[in-house]
């Protein structure tokens, strides 16, 4: 019988233990977690021979490839890839893999769950019970504003943009709006939106949505696409969400939209700089929903991605293509 050959595999973010478990029983594990000083010494020594790596919420940019010259794969315990240098990836031919599609459920029900703290101001209104500040009935100064029927513009119309969709418009009946470079065809991919999502230019989108969530991937293109203007072409009395990743803000922008123009409020799980600096006006903002990136971040959810991402890596390792690798030309 043949024996496979372990292989040096550099883990940089925990794992749950059942999942570490499968590769140490085939390959050489180093544990070494980069944002954590007393490890990193451990990380970069690692590096100079792991042949595979599994983590996530780290940037592997180019300089740091150029300390690993065995890697072969990455496995990101995430779906998006905006920690990763991409084309120095590529050129050296190295696998990326991630975790598509077993968040998707977890992360819309974030993405609804700011939608109704914003609108309904649950966590300003739940702070007054647990302050002893209930003392009367509260008056319209704290009423909040409907969710259901309010129209519903989302960024980025993907896995996750269209389960927050069919949430909205089968749930609420609120008609969405949605931005993608290209229009989705709903009958293959949620037959149950089809005519109840209409693909909408940006500029149009911004004008005519009651509230806009961002769901789309940070990329070159997307980087600071809510700035002055964005905000600016909001309907007053709007809310702004963001489940995507914190860049795709401009966040002085949507500060000055919150202070001096009409934005309603916003939500906001995923922020330029995390964890978010305790010096941010965004984190104690009263028209500020914040969660600590969040999104996918439940017991299920986190454990089925630590799953996909060990099988993305152990199937690589042995020469298969994992089933999750990350496709270039979605970017
Ligand atoms: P997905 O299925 O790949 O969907 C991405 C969508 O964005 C597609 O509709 C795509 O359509 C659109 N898009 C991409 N580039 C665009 C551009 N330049 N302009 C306009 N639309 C663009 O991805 P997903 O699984 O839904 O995940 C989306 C993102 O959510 C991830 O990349 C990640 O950053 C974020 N996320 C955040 C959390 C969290 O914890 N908050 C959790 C999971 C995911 P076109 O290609 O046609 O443009």
């Amino acid at each position: 019988m043949r024996t496979a050959i372990r292989k040096k595999v550099l883990v940089f973010r925990e794992l749950p233990p059942d999942q570490l478990a499968r590769l140490q029983a085939q390959h050489d594990v180093t544990l070494a977690n980069p944002r954590l000083p007393e490890q990193l010494p451990a990380f970069e020594a690692a590096l100079a021979t792991a042949e595979g790596m599994i983590g996530s919420s780290y940037p592997i940019g180019e300089a740091l490839l150029a300390r690993a010259p065995q890697l072969r794969v990455i496995s990101s315990v995430s779906v998006g890839v905006d920690n990763y240098a991409l084309d120095a990836l590529a050129a050296r031919g190295i696998v990326l893999c991630h975790t598509p599609g077993v968040l998707t459920e977890t992360t819309a029900d974030t993405i609804f769950s700011l939608i109704m703290a914003t609108s309904r101001r649950l966590v300003e209104l739940a702070s007054h019970v647990r302050e002893g500040r209930w003392s009367r009935n509260i008056g319209e100064d704290l009423f909040g504003w409907d969710v259901h029927g309010k129209t519903l513009g989302i960024l980025g119309f993907g896995r996750i943009g269209q389960a927050v969709a069919r949430r909205a418009a089968l749930g609420f009946g609120m008609p969405v709006l949605y931005h993608s470079r290209r229009p989705v065809d709903l009958a293959t991919a949620s037959p149950e939106l089809v005519g109840k999502a209409t693909h909408t230019p940006l500029d149009e989108l911004l004008q005519r949505a009651d509230i806009v969530a961002a769901v789309l991937p940070l990329s070159d293109e997307t980087r600071g696409l809510m700035g002055e203007r964005a905000f600016g072409l909001m309907k007053p009395g709007a809310i702004f969400i963001n489940g995507a990743r914190g860049a795709i803000v401009q966040e002085t922008a949507l500060l000055r939209a919150l202070d001096h123009g009409t934005l309603r409020a916003a939500g906001l799980d995923v922020f330029a700089t995390e964890p978010l600096p305790l010096d941010s006006p965004l984190r104690s903002h009263p028209k500020v929903t914040a969660l600590p990136h969040i999104g996918s971040a439940t017991v299920e959810t986190r454990h089925a991605m630590a799953v996909l991402a060990t099988s993305n890596l152990l199937q690589a390792l042995a020469g298969e293509r994992p089933a999750a690798v990350f496709d270039a030309a979605a970017m």
